[in-house]
Parts: C-alpha cells; sequence; structure tokens
C-alpha cells in the first residue's frame, strides 16, 4: 500500500518532533522550511571564536527528548548527551543578597532558609503543592487535545475537576506567593516563574505555582555542545529515519479542496500531501497561508506572551562569581524599566538573565573570555521604536551589572550582536516575536489556545508554542506528539 504523505510547515522543535514521530509511523514525511537551517528559536551564532545559543537556555523534561529517540529505535547517546546541573541558578539581587538555587530540594530550602525570612518545612510545603498542582493537572492540559471530548471521560479529568478549589485557579501566582510567603525577595523569586510562560505574576493564575516544580523535582539540565544540540540531534535523528527536508522553501499557502487540506504551495509549486501540519505560529497561518478561510478570531485576538531583547556579548575576562545561568532582580522594575511599557501593556518583570554556556563548554569562548547571553523580557513588536529602547536598555543593563559585579563592563565587550521582538517575528514568524505563542494571563487561556487540529478543515493539524499545550521546548514536543496521536487515530494505525 501506498505511504501516506505528510507536508510539515516549518523545522521548529515541534516540527521535528512531529516529523520523527508521524515517519516511525509509517507515514512519508517532508518538511518545507523557509530558512537554511532547522531549529526556529533554538538555533545558534558563530562570532569571533564565540558560539551563543540564540533563543532558549533552560532545558527542562528531558524525557521528551529521549523518547523520540526511543520510539525511532536510536540509542539516544549516539546523537545527544546532557547533564543534570546541582546549581540551577545564581541570583542577584539589588540590596546584595545572593542566593544559589540548588537543584536538590533540602539543600535548596536550607540555603533559603539561611537567607531569607523563611523556615525551611515551608519551602518544603510550597514545592508539595507545587507538586500537586502539576500531578492533577499534566495529564489533562499538557498530555492530551484539550479539544477532545474523550480527554473529559477519562479518570485523570474527572480528579482534577474534583479537586478544582486547590488548584488556586481564581487567585493570581502573585496573590499565592505573597500568603506564602512574607519576604518580599523571595516573593519575587516565585513570581518570576511566571516568565517561564512568557506571563505575568500579577495575572496568571495561582495554578502556574506548580512550574517551580518542574525545575526542583525533574531537574534543569545542559545538553552537551549547548542547547542547539537538541536541534542538530532530533535534526540528524530525522534524516536518518527516512524524514525528508527542503529547506529555503516558505510555504505561501495551504491547498485546501472540499474542506480538505490537499497540500501546500511554495515558490509557486504545488506539492500534493493527504495530511498538512503548521509548526507556524497559528496567526499568520490563518493570516498569510489560509486567506480564503474563516479565521478563530477570538483565539487569534488572545494577547501574546511577552518577547525579549537579548545582548550577546563575547566579554574578554572571566566572573568566578556567575554560573551558567544567572539572575540580577530588580528592586523597583516599574521604575527602572517602564520606558519599554505602554500604558496599556502587562509589565512583566524584566528580570536581566545572564546564560554563559562558555561555563560548560570551553569550546564557546577563547581562553580566559566568556560568551554571555544577556536577555530582557519586553512586550511584543507593536512597531515601537526598538532602536531607541535598544540603547536605553544598554545603557541600563550596563549600569546594573557593572553595579552589582564590582566592574566596568562596557570595555570588555568584543563581540556584540542583538536580538530583538522585530527580529524573532522575522526569522521564526511567530506574531509579534512573542516566545510562547499567547499569554497565559487569564485562568480561560489553555481552553482558548488553538487546538491541536482544524475544527473546519480535514486533515490540518498545527504543532508548536503558539497552540495547546503551549511554548518552551517541552511544551512544543509534547504537541507533536498530541498530533501524531490525533492523526494516529484518525488513520487507525
Ligand atoms: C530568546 C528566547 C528564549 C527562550 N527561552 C526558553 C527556555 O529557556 N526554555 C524553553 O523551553 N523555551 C524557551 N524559549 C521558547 C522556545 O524557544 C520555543 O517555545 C520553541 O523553540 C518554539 O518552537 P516551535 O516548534 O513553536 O517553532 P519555532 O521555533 O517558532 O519555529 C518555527 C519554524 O517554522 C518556520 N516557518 C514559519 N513559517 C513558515 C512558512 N510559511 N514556510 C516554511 N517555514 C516556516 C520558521 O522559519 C521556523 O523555523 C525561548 C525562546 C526565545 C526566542
Amino acid at each position: 500500500m501506498q505511504k501516506k504523505k505528510v507536508i510539515i510547515i516549518g523545522a521548529g522543535i515541534a516540527g521535528l518532533a512531529s516529523a520523527i514521530r508521524l515517519q516511525n509511523l509509517g507515514f512519508e514525511v517532508e518538511v518545507y522550511e523557509a530558512n537554511s537551517y532547522p531549529g526556529g528559536k533554538l538555533t545558534e551564532i558563530h562570532k569571533n571564536g564565540y558560539r551563543f545559543d540564540c533563543g532558549p537556555s533552560l532545558f527542562t523534561m528531558p524525557q521528551f527528548v529521549e523518547e523520540l529517540f526511543e520510539v525511532s529505535g536510536k540509542k539516544i547517546s549516539e546523537y545527544f548527551e546532557y547533564i543534570k546541573k546541582d546549581i540551577v541558578c545564581n541570583y542577584f539581587y539589588e540590596d546584595g543578597t545572593r542566593f544559589t538555587a540548588f537543584a536538590d530540594q533540602e539543600k535548596f530550602a536550607e540555603t533559603a532558609s539561611n537567607i531569607f525570612e523563611v523556615e525551611a518545612s515551608q519551602i518544603s510545603r510550597y514545592f508539595k503543592k507545587s507538586k500537586q498542582k502539576y500531578d492533577l493537572t499534566s495529564s489533562l492540559f499538557l498530555e492530551k487535545s484539550l479539544h477532545k471530548l474523550s480527554t473529559y471521560f477519562s479518570k485523570d479529568t474527572v480528579k482534577a475537576i474534583t479537586r478544582i478549589n486547590h488548584l488556586d485557579v481564581n487567585t493570581t501566582l502573585h496573590a499565592v506567593n505573597k500568603k506564602q510567603f512574607k519576604d518580599k525577595r523571595l516573593i519575587q523569586f516565585f513570581d518570576r516563574f511566571a516568565t517561564y510562560n512568557g506571563s505575568s505574576p500579577y495575572l496568571t493564575p495561582g495554578i502556574m505555582s506548580m512550574i517551580p516544580h518542574l525545575e526542583q523535582y525533574y531537574g534543569t539540565f545542559f545538553p552537551k555542545g549547548g542547547m542547539y544540540s537538541i536541534t542538530k540531534g532530533l535534526y540528524q535523528l530525522a534524516l536518518d529515519i527516512g524524514v525528508t527536508f527542503c529547506f529555503g522553501n516558505k510555504v505561501d499557502k495551504i491547498l485546501i479542496e472540499n474542506g480538505k487540506a490537499i497540500g501546500v504551495l511554495s515558490r509557486s509549486i504545488t506539492i500534493e500531501a493527504d495530511i498538512v501540519i503548521s509548526n507556524m505560529d497559528v496567526v499568520p497561518t490563518y493570516r498569510k497561508l489560509l486567506i480564503d478561510q474563516k479565521a478563530p478570531e477570538k483565539t487569534m485576538k488572545q494577547p501574546r506572551s511577552s518577547s525579549a531583547l537579548i545582548f550577546y556579548w563575547g566579554i574578554k575576562h572571566s566572573f568566578p562569581e556567575l554560573d551558567l545561568h544567572n539572575i540580577f532582580f530588580s528592586e523597583d522594575y516599574r521604575k527602572e524599566f517602564e520606558y519599554i511599557f505602554s500604558k496599556k501593556q502587562v509589565i512583566h518583570d524584566p528580570t536581566i538573565y545572564v546564560n554563559i554556556t562558555s561555563k560548560n563548554e570551553s569550546n564557546d569562548a577563547p581562553d580566559h573570555c566568556e560568551n554571555w547571553f544577556v536577555m530582557i523580557n519586553v512586550p511584543g513588536n507593536e512597531g515601537q521604536d526598538w532602536d531607541k529602547i535598544i540603547e536605553i536598555s544598554k545603557k541600563n543593563i550596563l549600569k546594573k551589572l557593572s553595579r552589582i559585579l564590582k566592574k566596568d563592563i562596557e570595555p570588555l565587550i568584543e563581540v556584540e550582536e542583538i536580538l530583538d521582538p522585530r527580529k524573532i517575528e522575522s526569522n521564526t514568524q511567530s506574531y509579534q516575536g512573542s516566545l510562547y505563542g499567547s499569554s497565559s494571563n487569564n485562568k480561560y487561556a489553555a481552553f482558548l489556545r488553538h487546538p491541536n487540529f482544524s475544527q473546519k478543515i480535514r486533515d490540518l493539524y498545527f504543532c508548536g508554542g503558539s497552540v495547546h499545550p503551549g511554548g518552551g521546548i517541552p511544551l512544543c514536543l509534547l504537541s507533536g506528539k498530541i498530533v501524531s496521536e490525533l492523526i494516529q487515530n484518525e488513520y487507525s494505525l
């Protein structure tokens, strides 16, 4: 029997995951990618002896990457290696407080109780609750389609619904943290987990306090060779099992006939397929590739998650007090970063992230030098004067880092590259350059995210950070899993 053909639009991490799973299920998979390289946001740059991971820096839930090698019958160690980190992150506060977040929960609680006004047992209770929230909801919100009736008949779903009062859905993450802790610095610490899905702690529901569980229970990891090795490993795996890639092939249209996706148009050529999956952000998928179809306007109008402004700096100095991941908090970020936000925009916490992979990978920077990835969260691109924002931000960031690290940073910068929301948008087609699709700034957000399939057009599916279950590497990998399961069920494989 002839194999059914699947076209995937985009070789982002979710496109790669979907391709690997469907190829293993016996489909013939072709991936059309606008760029000349795979990975989308998960890419890298090299400049004058420095290597920088461009996008994600935090790797959690590696089991979802492992699964892709398992289902392909390949040994992951031949493609990709990673280590578990003992120190999750170093935190620097304006008042001089320094806090090292250890991966080990007991050590974390003990260190926290030595620094903040808190008992170790309070921290342990917080993590326990965080775990309960995750255990109750992960199979419903992350691992299944929220838009299929069968999901609601499962035992897990019924259990989650009966325990809804324990999930803090009717309050905000900040309110949950304020209730639990007295120390402002600790509240700020736990509030920052809202940025993991580009939301605001003052708006995102309290259920998001499950996020620290992912870091503290499952751990954080670092791939050998940097984050880009995730892309490299999955791309090589896809090639080895027979997936075809067409780079430099932007898709301009999804072809629909009698309510069914029948292929795509790329470089004025029609390519037929039985199934089409879009890994392109769902907003431009409708606005550019499906212009003759009615778009789900409510979904299109969901507020977007934050974007980012990143400086990649080659620093000719070594800072022993810094680790792979470092966070510099602002005492009054409204004052410090007010110029970035218009009145109507939600202010996320523009914490400064300084990630330095050369702490783990000596090839990432010349001797005695470091490759700094310096990021602040900013709103999405709505035509702001980004050049001005970049100029002011650079000054502010340098002033702050120099003050806290007690060393003038600017003269140490020998290499610089900058990524801003405009470029994130043009490099990956992510609407407004958002990092994680739509934000989770209200309790209905999970239900308002676009499903992994079209409710109107047969054989059209969606994966990636802008659709269910959301953004970030683990969730994007799960969207690939959900899509492949939906197709498997549809074709009764
Ligand atoms: C600066 C930054 C920091 C981040 N930090 C983290 C982190 O620490 N941890 C974490 O887990 N996540 C993080 N993320 C989020 C994470 O990178 C994304 O959620 C994830 O990589 C998105 O993957 P995706 O599959 O949705 O596709 P994307 O990466 O958005 O890629 C989509 C691909 O589709 C292609 N494409 C689009 N339209 C077309 C078309 N018409 N034709 C052909 N090809 C097309 C694009 O060229 C692109 O390659 C970060 C993101 C950024 C940018």
